[in-house]
């Protein structure tokens, strides 16, 4: 018997049928990633229950050195969660995972597992009138262990930060089968190291997460969502700032919008614009806020000082939920339409908030010299500064546009000083741009990391760290 086989007998002493997925179309779904650019091909999908299960899915891996691939709701934008086409890979799926364990009765966290849908959790939040203040235009689909694993980012980040601010503490499978228990509750709580937080992005390469407590925080009740027009890249940096300091924490999103991704919406989405007159560029803002205030008055001011001061062209307040819900539409689904267009080369670069203008004007001038045919539709979440730098092309020229726009974007980036990795992780996609972009002393410790709690490399090969890098070692540095 291989050691394939005997692992999965394994699996199947502990598995109901249903866990146990060999056949070639009902894996399909898990061998290639939401917009359909990567593919690969699994020797079998195994879809645990229960921790326990996944425990001994783990100690069989490792006694039989099988390759795992942990994969949640398969939206990753780093082809992450995919397997190679080696036919050797065996994706575990955390999809029936999918208990709430607890909500906490004062409301400041809940308990869920990995498996759970981030929209589901959002709702068990929202019926106690609290807020997981975790939002991603895939919420409808993606889980907790993979926003975990990702250090998932999204519309909520300006106010909240990103998943590891929320990651209170986490349940872990280690690649023998050991399981780790931090599930922590505490906003407060210094007992040793901070375990948890080392799982936090670390996209399944070091073990498996099988549960979360996530931070919960009031619910916003009231909102207020504008729609700016304005002329320049400049300008939206400077209505940020005026924004930020005029109304302060209760900024809640400032997204980006080009006037080319706004035609995208017009002619594949038959979307309307929010505006008559128009701009090189689109900002999204909202306030959101808890107390009984009409802010409606302040903000319409701040509005018009913005317009007399020349830096916006024209602005619009949202008059209902449902005008609010068709604003923000436009910045959830200018992905989609994008890839009605073309084929989309996505990037996900972050730079200091003043050079942004910069990032915007150099990366469209790379693109006019290196695929000409390439049409710059950048995007995203300025208020974070992390732009989608995306680029749609035709269908037949994607790879080769991708080969040739990506290192030149990350190159950008990093000469601005900044990162070529905001927000979706290294995955498969970026693992030579994290070599080559490396800092002093970073890979060699994440080698040593990794081959501690995965000495046979099982979790994940082949994503985040590249093949070859020697694992720091105590005495290497003098
Ligand atoms: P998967 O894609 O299944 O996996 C992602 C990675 O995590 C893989 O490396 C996988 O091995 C690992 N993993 C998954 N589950 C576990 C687990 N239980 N234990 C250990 N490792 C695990 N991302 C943002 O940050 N911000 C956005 O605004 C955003 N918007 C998006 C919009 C759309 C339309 C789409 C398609 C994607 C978007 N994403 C965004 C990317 C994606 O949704 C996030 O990265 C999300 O956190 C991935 O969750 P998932 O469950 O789909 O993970
Ligand atoms: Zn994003």
């Amino acid at each position: 018997m291989t050691a394939l086989e005997a692992f999965l007998a394994a699996c199947r002493d502990v598995l109901d049928p249903a866990g146990l997925v060999r056949e070639a179309e009902a894996r399909a779904p898990h061998e290639v990633d939401f917009w359909g650019d990567h593919r690969g091909r699994a020797a079998a999908v195994l879809r645990p229950r229960t921790v326990e299960q996944v425990r001994h899915i783990l100690a069989a891996a490792f006694r039989h050195r099988i390759p795992l691939i942990p994969q949640g709701g398969n939206t990753g934008l780093a082809a992450g969660a995919i397997p190679d086409d080696s036919g050797r890979m065996v994706v575990l799926s955390l999809a029936r995972l999918d208990r709430i364990r607890h909500v906490d009765p004062a409301g400041e966290y809940l308990i869920a597992e990995a498996g759970c849908v981030l929209a589901e959790v959002q709702e068990a939040a929202a019926r106690i009138g609290r807020l997981l203040p975790l939002n991603l235009g895939s919420a409808g689909s993606c889980r907790i262990g993979g926003n975990v694993a990702t250090n998932a980012g999204g519309l909520d980040v300006l106010r909240y930060g990103m998943m590891r601010r929320l990651v209170l503490g986490l349940e872990v499978v280690l690649a023998d089968g050991t399981l780790v228990d931090r599930l922590r509750t505490l906003e407060k709580d210094n007992r040793g190291y901070a375990l948890e937080q080392l799982f936090v992005g670390s996209e399944g390469t070091l073990g498996v997460v099988t549960a979360a407590s996530l931070r919960l925080v009031p619910r916003p009740r009231h909102r207020l969502t504008a729609w700016l027009a304005l002329a320049e890249a400049e300008a939206a940096v400077e209505v940020f700032r005026r924004t930020r300091e005029a109304f302060g924490e209760l900024l809640a999103a400032c997204e980006l919008l080009s006037d080319a991704g706004l035609d995208l919406l017009v002619r594949h989405l038959g979307a309307r614009r929010p505006l008559a007159t128009t701009g090189r560029w689109h900002l999204l803002l909202e306030l959101a806020w808890g107390f009984a205030s009409d802010l409606a008055p302040a903000l319409e001011a701040h509005l018009a000082a913005l317009y007399e001061d020349g830096l916006v062209r024209d602005a619009t307040l949202a008059q209902s939920e449902a005008q609010r819900r068709e604003l923000w539409a436009l910045r959830e689904r200018q992905s989609e339409a994008a890839a009605r267009a073309g084929r989309v080369v996505r990037s996900d670069v972050g730079v200091a908030l003043a050079r942004i203008p910069q990032l915007l004007a150099k990366a469209e001038a790379l693109a006019a010299r290196l695929v000409p045919e390439a049409l710059p539709i950048p995007f995203g979440h300025l208020g974070d500064g992390n732009i989608h730098l995306n680029f749609v092309v035709p269908p037949a020229r994607r790879e080769e546009a991708e080969r040739r726009l990506l290192p030149a974007v990350a190159e950008l980036a990093v000469a601005l000083g900044g990162t070529f990795s905001a927000e979706h992780g290294i995955g498969r996609t970026k693992r030579a741009l994290l070599q080559r972009h490396a800092r002093p002393g970073e890979l060699p410790l994440m080698a040593a990391l990794k081959r501690l709690l995965d000495p046979y490399g099982i979790l994940n090969p082949g994503a985040v760290l590249p093949d070859q890098v020697a694992p720091w070692r105590p005495g290497d540095g003098t």
